[in-house]
């Protein structure tokens, strides 16, 4: 059996990308559905983009001339969904209103899924950068009002903590925007260690450097696997073949690096397609070994 065949979990059902036709403010939907055992995985588009390489300052000059001449990799925000056991479970929410001009399609790509946001029972969080718990408020409330929002303890603790935003200002507008989704969601805010099921079939994984408590979830249904990485990379052109690289939001550099190292090692080993938050869209993958100690990065539409 070939490694295509191994992989076939990843067919695209669907492809929606229809044009604006209102000619309104609302960003077109840009939403991919996958099966994966029992379960429907949407890959739905907050946003679109060239991630520029500026946000790899200090890195070997020669990797970025070599792997984005351009000065820029493809990129997008992804948000995913998966429909399982009658449940409706986002991953991460993208940006949302904190995204300013550059408006969310989350909402126009959840339409397009069919998928009704009074209707999502729960979101898991991998981080608490504002491109993924963003898009929880809308106007400043619950855009989510009948889900509830899962954290890793760690990251939870770190973000909500007085004594972490006093220690570092520069990131005062992120602790606020926790601050105002931990309130909007009282009540309805849980938390998970690293290690449990914070959903029947997702598996919590330790990927701490990229934030201090940034979480991977390992989706299994169906004897099927889906490994959603989070913000690991921020550059596939670029952090594939030189995972040693990190983005300049990557909060605890030494640890970014070795997780994305070892939860790439372990996509290879196990034959884990990958999901991540930054990756272009559709935002999944599979991870080959290309020698060196680099990765080459294989989007499902190859
Ligand atoms: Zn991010």
């Amino acid at each position: 059996m070939t490694h295509l065949f191994v992989f076939c979990f990843a067919l695209p059902l669907l492809l929606f990308a229809s044009a604006d036709r209102s000619g309104a403010a609302e960003p077109e939907a840009r939403a991919v559905k996958y099966r994966l055992g029992e379960a429907t995985v949407w890959a739905i588009a907050d946003s679109l983009g060239d991630r520029q390489m500026n946000v790899f300052a200090g890195a070997d000059p020669e990797a970025l001339k070599r792997y984005a001449p351009s000065g820029a990799s493809p990129s997008a925000i992804m948000v995913f969904a998966v429909q399982i056991a009658g449940s409706t479970i986002l991953i991460d929410s993208g940006l949302g209103a904190v995204g300013g001009e550059r408006a969310s399609r989350l909402p126009a790509g959840l339409a397009r899924a069919g998928i009704d946001p009074a209707k999502v029972e729960l979101v898991l969080v991998t981080h608490m950068h504002g491109d993924h718990i963003g898009g929880l408020l809308r106007d400043g409330q619950r855009a989510f009002p009948n889900a509830v929002v899962k954290i890793g303890r760690i990251e939870g603790d770190f973000w909500l903590s007085d004594r972490s935003m006093a220690a570092d200002p520069s990131r005062k507008a992120n602790f606020e925007l926790a601050r105002q989704v931990a309130k909007a969601y009282a009540g309805a805010l849980e938390y998970f260690e690293f290690g449990d099921e914070p959903a029947p079939g997702f598996l919590a994984v330790d990927a701490i450097g990229h934030t201090p408590g940034h979480t991977a979830f390992l989706l299994e249904s169906g004897g099927e696997r889906l490994f959603f990485i989070g913000d690991l990379l921020h550059a596939a052109a670029l952090q594939f073949p030189r995972p040693d690289i990190n983005a300049s939001y990557d909060m605890i550099p030494e640890m970014a690096a070795a997780a994305r190292r070892r939860l790439l090692e372990r996509a290879v080993r196990e034959r884990l397609p990958v999901a991540g938050m930054h990756l272009p869209f559709a935002g999944v993958g599979r991870v080959e070994d290309a020698g060196e100690g680099g990765f080459a990065y294989r989007p499902w539409s190859d």
